[in-house]
């Protein structure tokens, strides 16, 4: 059979079509800290610097194993870029958002006119594009974002799951302006070199807010970023945490080519919910891959595989104390994986 290229098995492998084995890649962080010794760029510095950032995801490739480098490695840039303020990251911690600036449509106003030019924005821009010079005949390269429900979350504060169960005019205003952003910013990437978009919505979780308020407050969006990027012929892997079994699938109308889903999804169940994207996940990435053993990481993986999943990999971020041997057994489970 043809052997074909990373890029093209998993453009093809993202898309239904016939391939020779499975692509081992990762949707969601690759980062850890051995890879850091490896490569010598480090937390918290490669969040802020496209060289390094770039030097971080590509040990993603040459030190795991992943067939494919992806960029950035946090949540944070977004709400960053629109004034939220950012508790640093260290050598093992991501950055997280502490303050927030939306509560009202006036704030929101003052939001809009961003430029994707200034800020981690560019930085991460830049990072795939010398990710794509490197590497982009022969490896996907993966830009990730975070999606609109989180972003408008990140903006709006504490306040907004009681805006959400209140429907204040702010939510649907936030998520129209969080989605034009996404769809901007993919776009951007697409432009710099990425042919694959993870879109990571942690809270958009089925588990935390329900099928009803998913359908109206997180599928369109989805959608909507979905179907920009289907005009270009650029995947989508969403990436929800919690368990999303039961919502698996009302996500499955939004379009996208594969659903990431977290450890308490039950693969089997999950692969029956679904009709048009594949099911990717979902190794522990605590109890496991972290602090599990390579044998352990083997039948877990084995599990998955049997389960049938879409492509083998994490369930959530990979945590980045996890040891490198863990990841490059969980890739190799999933090269030699064959159909
Ligand atoms: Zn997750």
């Amino acid at each position: 059979m043809t052997e074909y290229t990373p890029k093209e098995r998993l453009y093809r492998a993202l898309r239904k079509q016939q391939i020779d084995r499975m692509p081992a890649v990762c949707f969601t962080q690759t980062a850890t800290v051995e890879q850091m010794e490896a490569c010598g760029a480090y937390w918290p510095e490669a969040h802020a610097d496209a060289e390094k950032m770039a030097t971080l995801a590509e040990a993603g490739h040459t030190e795991a194993g992943f067939e494919a480098v992806r960029v950035p490695f946090d949540i944070t840039a977004e709400a960053e870029h629109f004034g939220c303020g950012i508790k640093a990251g260290d050598l093992k911690q991501q950055p997280s958002v502490i303050k927030h600036v939306v509560k009202n449509m006036e704030d929101l106003e003052k939001l809009k006119g961003y430029s994707l030019k200034e800020g981690r924005i560019a930085i991460i821009l830049e990072a795939v594009k010398i990710l794509s010079e490197k590497y982009g005949e022969e490896l996907p390269i993966i830009g990730s974002m975070i999606g609109p429900f989180s972003l408008a979350q990140h903006i709006n504060g504490d306040a907004w799951f009681g805006n959400l169960f209140t429907g204040e005019e702010i939510v649907p205003a936030l998520l129209d302006f969080c989605t034009d952003f996404n769809v901007e910013y993919a776009k951007a990437m697409v432009e710099n070199g990425a042919d694959t978009i993870a879109i990571i919505d942690p809270t958009a979780s089925y588990e935390l807010i329900g099928g009803e308020f998913y359908e109206k407050y997180a599928l369109p969006y989805h959608k909507k970023i979905a179907d920009a990027m289907k005009e270009l012929d650029v995947a989508t892997v969403l990436h929800i945490c919690g368990n999303t079994t039961n919502g698996l699938s009302i996500m499955d109308k939004a379009g996208v080519n594969a659903i990431s889903v977290d450890q308490r999804v039950d693969i089997k169940t999950a692969t029956g919910n679904v009709e048009n994207a594949i099911i990717v996940g979902n190794i522990d990435p605590v109890a496991v891959l972290w602090n599990g053993t390579p044998e352990e990481v083997a039948e877990a993986s084995k599990k998955v595989l049997d389960a049938g999943v879409g492509l083998l990999t994490v369930g959530c971020g990979i945590v980045s104390m996890t040891p490198t041997a863990n990841l490059r057994k969980m890739v190799e489970c999933a090269i030699n994986h064959k159909y």
